[in-house]
């Protein structure tokens, strides 16, 4: 066995989990036996292609295989589900890496910023709601609260410690530098904050407290959650990215990177908000849950959390993205977004001070402020007219990724929900 192996074998781990990302950011995998290490290392676990979303690949010959290679450094022994390691994987096919594999296409433009010596370090905040099962759907783990405004609540975040100190702790004891969590805005909703690391590792580190967070909480009879907005009266799930840029120790000037970023973010809202649900968290204007927090206003300013891009001393918080986003994904197209500002040197127009939540609709029109795009329908066709972003997802994940995202758009749409009854029923 391999010095891997045998670290981990004294570990007593007897079994890894081989786990690759899909298009729509979910954990997928199998369990391996320790003693097949080497071959998850060399040839990967295989796995039926076109079962998996998003790779187009065809039902039989060669290329109908899709294998998950480990990346030796990742594999961690899980405190959480003792025995068990989990290993991050690679998709290949046919021998070579796969092009629409989420976590190849970060490294594809990962190599791009280091082809000029940058390296990209992104901190992913995740938001997230504790839910239960009631004789009515789901609720909030909190909702009879009765607080008004249960932000930093220290009343509330203690009912949760048991499961924040199990997943803080599991999360530690595999690398992550957890440094803070909190109660957020809504009934039954937290955040926990890890320490930044390079793109690719930050995205590994997100699904990882993904797959802690499900797992501990069904310990605690919970359910986790990432949608991004599980309550119309209630603030959505964001997943802010604070982003900086560096070449070795020293961090680079990043306005025409975040003038890109700005530039692109209609294309970027459907890699970054990705279903349905995200743009009830996304409004321009009046939410039922009153200020949220979420940015729909295309600008930047020192220290504005109104705005899509908060700047802060050597770093930029990319506030579009919410939890359902893939991470690698979402990075990828960060990347491909602000290089392109790089490349056409954009410039960064003024910086805003304003409470944008303040301002209407006409005045946000007035000073040239673009507004994101308020469906998955018109953030898929941005994303579809954008030659840098889909170029940088490759033709098999953007065609995949826009031809399910029209579907589920179109399954949405034709549903009746309880609210067009409702409203409509009795009333012609
Ligand atoms: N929950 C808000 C969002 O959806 C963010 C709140 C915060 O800034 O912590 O983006
Ligand atoms: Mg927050």
């Amino acid at each position: 066995m391999t010095p891997l192996g045998e670290t981990l074998a004294t570990q007593g781990v007897h079994t890894l989990i081989a786990q690759f990302t899909d298009v729509h950011g979910v954990a997928k995998g199998k369990f391996v036996p320790l003693a097949h290490l080497d071959t998850l290392l060399n040839e990967g676990a295989g796995f039926a292609g076109p079962s998996i979303w998003g790779t187009g690949l065809p039902r039989t010959g060669p290329r109908s295989e899709y294998y998950g290679r480990g990346d030796a450094p990742t594999a961690r022994a899980l405190p959480w589900m003792p025995g068990y390691a989990r290993i991050v994987c690679d998709g290949f096919v046919a021998g070579e890496p796969f092009d629409a594999c989420p976590r190849q296409v970060l490294r594809g433009q990962v190599a791009r910023l280091a082809e000029r010596g940058w390296t990209l370090r992104t901190g992913i905040e995740p938001e997230f709601f504790l839910l239960r099962r009631t004789a009515h759907g789901l609720a909030a783990a909190d909702a009879d609260d009765g607080l008004d405004k249960p932000s930093y609540d220290l009343k509330t975040l203690p009912r949760q410690r048991d499961f924040l100190k199990q997943l803080s702790d599991g999360l530690t004891a595999c690398g992550l530098d957890v440094f803070q969590i909190d109660h957020e805005d809504a009934h039954g909703q937290y955040e926990l904050n890890f320490h930044h690391a390079d793109a690719l590792t930050s995205a590994d580190h997100l699904m990882l407290f993904k797959m802690a967070a499900h797992a501990i909480a069904e310990q605690h009879g919970s359910l986790f959650s990432m949608m991004p907005k599980p309550f119309a009266n209630q603030p959505g799930s964001g997943m802010h990215f604070h982003v900086s840029l560096w070449e070795g120790a020293s961090c680079v000037e990043n306005d025409h990177f975040i003038a890109g970023v700005l530039q692109h973010s209609a294309a970027l809202c459907a890699l970054a908000a990705p279903t349905v649900n995200s743009y009830k968290r996304l409004v321009v204007g009046e939410s039922l849950s009153g200020t949220s927090w979420a940015p729909a206003y295309v600008a930047h300013g020192p220290n504005n959390r109104t705005a899509l891009v908060r700047t802060l001393p050597g770093r930029f918080e990319w506030r579009l993205p919410d939890a359902s986003a893939n991470p690698y994904l979402a990075t990828a197209g960060l990347i491909a977004a602000g290089l392109d500002g790089v490349d056409r040197k954009l410039p960064l127009g003024p910086a805003c001070t304003d409470d944008l939540f303040k301002l209407t609709l006409a005045e946000i029109r007035t000073r040239g402020i673009a507004v994101l795009p308020q469906s998955l329908s018109e953030a898929t066709d941005a994303l579809a007219a954008d030659e840098v972003i889909c170029s940088a997802l490759g033709d098999t994940l953007s065609g995949e990724f826009i031809r399910l995202k029209r579907e589920e758009w179109t399954a949405y749409a034709r549903h009746v929900s309880a609210w067009e009854t409702a409203r409509y029923a009795t009333a012609f």
